[in-house]
């Protein structure tokens, strides 16, 4: 009997086992230091100071990077204000769009090297990198390098006019794709900019600098800084910067509307989610789970809009649970830059911190626990997939951002009582609805308060539609048409 079984779980090991297939890293030029881009120059931080960044999936240190202080931001935005006053905002729309093209193109060109970079420094799957994050970064680029000379059509009867130099601020869950968001309709627009990525995960947006001085991009119209909270604050805070895009988490936000109060300065802020994944009787389910699998479970849940509570129709809830947890046992945790791994390296010891937190909590409020039953690289941060049923709508697990992959699963018997669990929550990023029928998905997308409502998918994303949330997930919109809103003043 032993042997038997024995035999049994070798099958089950080899069949989930595939031949390791990484990545080159040979792609991947990366300095042993960097220093802060101003002025389309690397120029030594006025602070003196660097602090290192390092691969979250071996804990090996990466690079060096300048820490801006108050006096580094402040010769950067002055090198934004100089750029925008005296070449950016006077250069004909069709001459601005030929530079974006060309960010667009050497991107392109590069795609290989910025996903290894991508990978390394924030942990995410090659997967990912490949084949979203840096294509779709690019996309952001050629889409907004469109419309630069056609802004008399996005606002008709209107004169649209750029604000001025606009803050960048982005987390560490998508670099390269938030700092392409911010940047692209910006300088589409006519404004110049200076953006700070997050501390974890600065090398793909000092990589972008480089494509930028490669594109030739006028000196000052964009300026790279790192460094962490502080120098945000300092960004925040300076006179002389006209717009704020902060991508983050609630509490940052909320610091960021007290500091802009009563000021000038106009802001767009994409916050926190808790997005409901509502999977009906009727959805197509092993679609819906695989739905499920990819909004909350491949990238580690480090998505502001991961599917993380899921509602299922109480009659199809014992099917949905059994081929959740049969999809959970083939998921791959492992060496972000293995072409098989589906579940990468969590961003920093801080956040695998939070995460374990949230699954003492879980456990403490009465939740039952399922964890995928993989194996875990013994060095690196690393979670297991993670499944809670039996959970309480008031439980913090249910309420409360985790951004780590990490699912609540609650049952539900009619549309007005999912919707009623599904709005109950501070958030309001996104949601995804599952079902066969047309008049159920109108009802429930009108119905939902969420600034993005997947029908029958979930976490696509293309540069022609906007994104952004209601009540604490912040407000603005990024993406498409009204991404250019947030950068105009309407005459
Ligand atoms: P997360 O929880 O996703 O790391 P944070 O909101 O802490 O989100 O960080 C998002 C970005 O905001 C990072 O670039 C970080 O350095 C920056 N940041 C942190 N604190 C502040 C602050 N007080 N003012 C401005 N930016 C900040």
């Amino acid at each position: 009997m032993a042997t038997k079984n024995n035999t049994l779980k070798l099958k089950f090991d080899s069949a989930r086992k595939y031949a390791p297939a990484p990545e080159s890293k040979a792609a991947a030029k990366i300095d042993a230091k960097y220093d802060l881009f101003i002025n389309g120059k690397f120029e030594k931080p006025l602070s003196k100071k660097y602090f290192a960044t390092t691969n979250p999936a071996n804990e090996e240190k990466l690079a060096d990077v300048a820490e801006a202080n108050a006096a580094d931001v402040d010769k950067a935005v002055k090198a934004a204000r100089n750029a925008y006053e005296k070449t950016w905002k006077k250069m004909p729309a069709k001459e601005r769009a030929k530079y974006i093209y060309r960010i667009a193109r050497v991107m392109q060109e590069r795609a290989r090297e910025l996903a290894v970079i991508e990978t390394l420094d924030g942990g995410k799957p090659i997967r990912e990198s490949r084949d979203f994050d840096v294509p779709t970064a690019a996309n952001h680029f050629f889409y907004y390098a469109g419309w630069a000379d056609k802004l008399a059509y996005a606002f008709p009867n209107r004169n649209a006019h750029p604000l001025g130099v606009a803050g960048q601020i982005i987390p560490w869950n998508f670099p390269l794709l938030m700092a392409a968001w911010k940047i692209a309709p910006a300088l589409a627009t006519g404004n110049t900019v200076v953006l700070k990525p997050a501390e974890t995960t600065p090398l793909t947006a000092l990589k972008l600098a480089q494509i930028i001085q490669e594109a030739d991009l006028p000196p000052g119209v964009v300026n790279i800084i790192t460094g962490a909270g502080a120098t945000g604050a300092a960004i925040v805070n300076h006179p002389d910067i006209n717009k704020i895009a902060f991508t983050g988490s609630t509490d940052v936000g909320k610091i960021i509307q007290k500091a802009i109060a009563g000021t000038a300065k106009k802001a767009t802020l994409e916050l926190g989610g808790k997005a409901a994944n509502i999977i009906f009787e009727d959805a197509p389910i092993d679609q819906a789970v695989e739905g499920v699998i990819n909004g909350i479970f491949f990238n580690q849940g480090h998505v502001c809009c991961a599917g993380s509570r899921l509602y299922v129709q109480e009659s199809v809830f014992k099917e949905v649970y059994r081929k959740l947890k049969d999809r959970l046992a083939t998921l791959i945790v492992g060496d972000p830059l293995d072409k098989n791994t589906d579940i990468g390296a969590i961003n920093s010891k801080q956040q695998l911190d939070t995460i374990h937190k949230y699954l003492k909590i879980g456990l403490k409020e009465g939740a039952e626990m399922y964890e995928a039953p993989c194996e875990l690289p013994k060095k690196g941060f690393y979670c297991r997939p993670t499944i809670f049923t039996n959970v309480a709508q008031s439980s913090r697990i249910a309420q409360e951002e985790i951004f780590g992959p990490v699912l609540t699963i609650q049952t539900f018997r009619t549309d007005d009582e999912v919707l009623e669990k599904a709005n109950n929550t501070p958030y309001g990023l996104s949601a995804g609805v599952w079902t066969d029928k047309g008049s159920k998905i109108f009802n429930m997308t009108t119905r939902l308060r969420a600034g993005v409502v997947w029908a029958n998918t979930f976490n696509q994303f293309d540069p022609t539609s906007p994104f952004g949330g209601y009540k604490e997930s912040g407000y603005g919109r990024e993406g498409g048409l009204h991404g250019l809103n947030a950068y105009v003043n309407l005459v």
